[in-house]
């Protein structure tokens, strides 16, 4: 589906929750992985293709398979796909596949690769969500998304999503202060990755009340049908029923500030 720069991914009066697995192993995943995202009011299906692991040993991902699934699966369940752009070399085809790009926090300073990617999304209408590095200062990563922009003007998504600090009882150390700081200082949106983040599934729900209360535009969270078996990020993956009542917390926080999840 060709997302229209005016409909925008983030609206004011919404609660945007993006969600669906780490990475696209099959059919059968993610179908049922969409038909629980689908199910609970939700617009906007994730999923990596081109994964960016630590380890080359990890699942790298299905890549252009992966595309083709994520989209059959969305049009299937009426979805907006979401999915991460790793090289130039792949961007054009990422694009063709998908309504968003996501540019992760392993490349939030790849200054060749934010060119492309502006001037494809530019191009195409897509919004860009841009991962904060996670050694990059907000003013780092506020510049990088200005990288985004020098094509024309395009719907750039802030997303913080942990920085390393000592801390090692969590994955990464979530910043919600850059919501309010990002709000002082920037006309953007942002959302909230607690997944990535706290690195535990049982973490996830507090942060993510505190993302939307500290009035976060949005999240991207993970979520699998099958956790305990996934290719990667299982730890840090809602199963079914931990989505649906993150998704039923989330709601209630929302209408208190007058706003919708979708
Ligand atoms: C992801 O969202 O799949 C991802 C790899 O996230 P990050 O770039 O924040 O590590
Ligand atoms: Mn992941």
């Amino acid at each position: 589906m060709t997302e229209n720069i005016i409909d925008n991914l983030i609206k004011k009066e919404h609660v945007t929750v993006i969600a669906g697995p780490c990475a696209i192993e099959n059919w059968k995943q993610l179908d049922e992985t969409a038909k629980v995202v689908n199910s609970l009011g939700l617009s906007y299906l994730r999923g990596g293709a081109f994964k960016p692991r630590t380890s080359p040993y990890s699942f790298q991902g299905l890549e252009e398979k992966g595309l083709e699934l994520l989209k059959k699966v969305g049009g299937k369940y009426q979805l907006k796909t979401v999915t991460e752009v790793t090289d130039t070399i792949n961007a054009a085809i990422v694009a063709e596949y998908v309504d968003a790009l996501q540019v992760g926090t392993r490349n939030m300073s790849n200054f060749a690769l934010l060119k492309k990617v502006g001037e494809i999304a530019f191009k195409k209408k897509k919004p860009v969500i841009l991962k904060r590095g996670w050694a990059s200062s907000i003013k780092e990563w506020l510049l990088a998304s200005e990288y985004l922009n020098l094509k024309g003007d395009v719907e750039v998504i802030l997303c913080e999503r942990g920085i390393r600090t000592f801390e090692t009882n969590t994955r990464f150390t979530l910043d919600l202060a850059a919501i309010p700081v990002i709000r002082k200082l920037s006309k953007l949106p942002i959302i909230i990755d607690p997944s990535h983040a706290m690195g535990q599934s049982d973490l996830i729900m507090p942060m993510s009340r505190a993302a939307i209360a500290a009035g976060a535009d949005g999240l991207i969270v993970e979520t699998h049908n099958d956790p305990s078996n996934a290719l990667c990020d299982g730890q840090q993956s809602l199963d079914p029923k931990e989505m649906k009542e993150l998704i039923k917390q989330i709601t209630s926080l929302a209408s208190v500030i007058g706003k919708k999840v979708r």
